[in-house]
């Protein structure tokens, strides 16, 4: 099997031996935006030195603005079943924790969708438990036929991210079918020890079947798949190692890595108490490890979610993270709950802003909120985004349509506040727009939408 547990320990052993001078050469290098090679991950993974640590910051830092210019992409989850056949020690919805367990109808979905399209959201990421009884698959085909169906007067929603349990070649020929846009699954812990006292009695408890889930979805034609590791149950500095290992054995059979990498935190949830978990971050270490894997990957999407405090995504967004949740509910049926003021999730959340609180702190932080979701609706999806990025054009096309999107966010759902800062930043990114062509067609594309025409292809 690709993650090779001798093999990443003693690098990780090799990587204890390195002085200030060899740290500096590798950050010289990840500046060249190719990458690293696992023994330098390893050094920067075991380096506590904190002034060096600075620099890794800065240079992360850096390397995000090169890439992604100053575009934060924002997205929500949408939980439509809790029905769960698993045992997952840390999880809320895990099989054993007794509760009145809900799917949506596709009438409850439809609802559900319309609060998210009336806070500005364009892109979800899908949300169930695996219960191929209670949840098959066939729900979920449907259900991605009502989102992507289920239009307000502002639009609908243009992206559907689907995090579902691992399936086989053909569930994921169905999902790719249904113009899904990233297949997302985390592998939890990359740890086979742990990953198996983790999942105890759970079909999830295969190890290898889990790791291969994104083999059989690259079989199956979806090309963007979206890898990640739950923060907290294991060793860190091992996680960092597996995640580079799992996205290289991508790239050497399919041509294409992870599209993104998520980077959750544990967090208390029901059924569960964080004692039991000895492997618990710092908000230092997670702060570190989210900048090396910026340098190590420095073309792969950063996702950070509410289980983060509004302090440290705003701070994450400086050193790697390319997208945000915003406004989440984890529960089933959880924002017409919210509505109602109450809500019952799988785990704690800790940024409890609105979308719109998030978009005012980003763009009044200089940042550009992003609701745009042009790539895979124009084939830009795998390889070809990937080699598009490395020839450093997603700031040149992407910032264009991040900006259009905003100007939609802030006619559309914005206050006054919004519509002062907001349409100030959008006109002086277009005033500093060098490529004269880009420029025009930005301006033309403004004009319109300010007319009231929306773009339905950003
Ligand atoms: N059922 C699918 C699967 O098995 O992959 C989807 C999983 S769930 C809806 C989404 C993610 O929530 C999980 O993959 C897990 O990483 C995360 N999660 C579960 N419990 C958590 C907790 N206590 N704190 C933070 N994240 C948690």
């Amino acid at each position: 099997m690709f993650i090779n547990h001798e093999y990443i320990n003693e690098v990780l052993e090799k990587g204890k031996e390195s002085n200030r001078e060899e740290i500096l050469k590798i950050l010289e290098k990840a500046e060249e935006l190719k990458g690293l090679t696992h023994i330098e991950i390893a050094k920067l993974l075991n380096t506590e030195d904190k002034d060096i640590m600075q620099k890794v910051f800065e240079t992360a830092g850096r390397i995000k603005r090169k890439i992604y210019g100053k575009r934060v992409v924002l997205f929500a989850p949408l939980y439509i079943s809790n029905y769960c056949v698993n045992n997952c020690t840390y999880c809320g919805y895990q099989c054993k924790n007794k509760f009145n367990r809900k799917k949506l109808t596709q009438d409850e979905i439809r609802q559900e969708v319309r609060i998210l399209e009336d806070l500005g959201h364009k892109r979800l990421a899908l949300e169930v438990g695996e219960d191929d009884y209670n949840c098959p698959i066939e729900y979920i085909l449907e259900s991605i036929d009502t989102i992507y169906s289920t239009e307000n007067k502002n639009g609908n929603i243009r992206r559907i991210n689907v995090n579902i349990a691992a399936t086989t070649v053909e569930n994921y020929k169905k999902l790719k079918d249904k113009e899904i846009g990233t297949y997302i699954l985390f592998q939890e812990t990359y740890y086979k020890p742990t990953y198996e006292a983790v999942h105890p009695d759970s079909i999830k408890g295969n190890y290898d079947y889990h790791l291969t889930a994104f083999d059989r979805a690259m079989e199956a034609g979806i090309d963007d798949v979206g890898g990640g590791v739950l923060f907290g149950l294991s060793d860190y500095k091992f996680e960092v190692m597996a995640l580079m290992l799992h996205n290289e054995h991508l790239e050497k059979e399919f041509n294409v890595g992870f599209h993104t990498i998520s980077v959750p935190r544990l967090k208390k949830a029901e059924g569960m108490s964080l004692d039991e978990y000895p492997h618990a971050i710092s908000d230092d270490d997670f702060k570190k490890l989210t900048a090396i894997i910026r340098l190590a990957v420095p073309f792969t999407g950063m996702i950070l979610s509410t289980r983060e405090t509004a302090e440290i995504r705003e701070e994450l967004i400086n050193y790697g993270i390319s997208q945000l949740s915003a406004g989440s509910c984890t529960g089933v049926g959880g924002y017409k709950e919210k509505e109602e003021g109450k809500d019952i999730g799988q785990f704690q959340l800790s940024d409890e802003r609105s979308p719109l609180e998030i978009v005012k702190s980003l763009v009044g932080s200089g940042f550009i909120p992003s609701y745009c979701t042009a790539c895979y609706r124009s084939g830009r999806t795998g390889d070809v985004m990937m080699d598009l990025a490395k020839q450093g054009k997603i700031s040149t096309s992407c910032t264009p349509n991040a900006l259009m999107t905003l100007m939609e966010y802030v006619l559309d759902y914005g206050d006054n506040e919004l519509k002062t800062i907001g349409e100030n930043l959008v006109k002086d990114e277009v005033a500093f727009m060098t490529d004269e062509k880009h420029k025009i067609f930005v301006q033309d594309k403004l004009e319109k939408i300010i007319e009231g025409k929306r773009d339905f292809y950003i």
